[in-house]
């Protein structure tokens, strides 16, 4: 077995997998949430109602997307290569990092994959 060497990556693998449970927590809780919402008939109600499913819908989509790209920054966090940038090799910088833990991208890289 070798050893793992303690890095500065650490405090963001436990930002990572935390995030990572507080997601899945929320998937679990996700259905029942749900079942809830479609109680009231009223035309209005119902309105509101079907616009919040679509929100959280759409809300679930960009969970499970977060989520993936979650699993693959613990993946590089494993064969060392996180805070890396995938485009340039550049490192991502700590402050992206810490607003984005799963960044795959550095600031640079992320702009020009936006605006294409
Ligand atoms: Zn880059």
């Amino acid at each position: 077995m070798p050893t793992i060497v303690k890095t500065r990556k650490d405090p963001f693998r436990a930002l990572l997998l935390k995030k990572r449970n507080e997601l899945l927590a929320e998937v679990k809780r996700g259905p029942e949430a749900l079942a809830t919402n479609i109680q009231s008939p009223d035309a209005v109600e119902f309105a509101v109602k079907a616009a919040e499913q679509d929100l959280t819908a759409r809300t679930a989509d960009l969970r499970s997307r977060v989520l993936q790209e979650i699993d693959r920054a613990l993946e590089r966090v494993a064969r060392g290569s996180y805070g890396v940038c995938e485009s340039c090799g550049e490192e991502i910088s700590q402050a992206r990092l810490k607003a984005i833990p799963w960044a795959r991208y550095c600031v640079h890289c992320q702009e020009i994959i936006s605006r294409n």
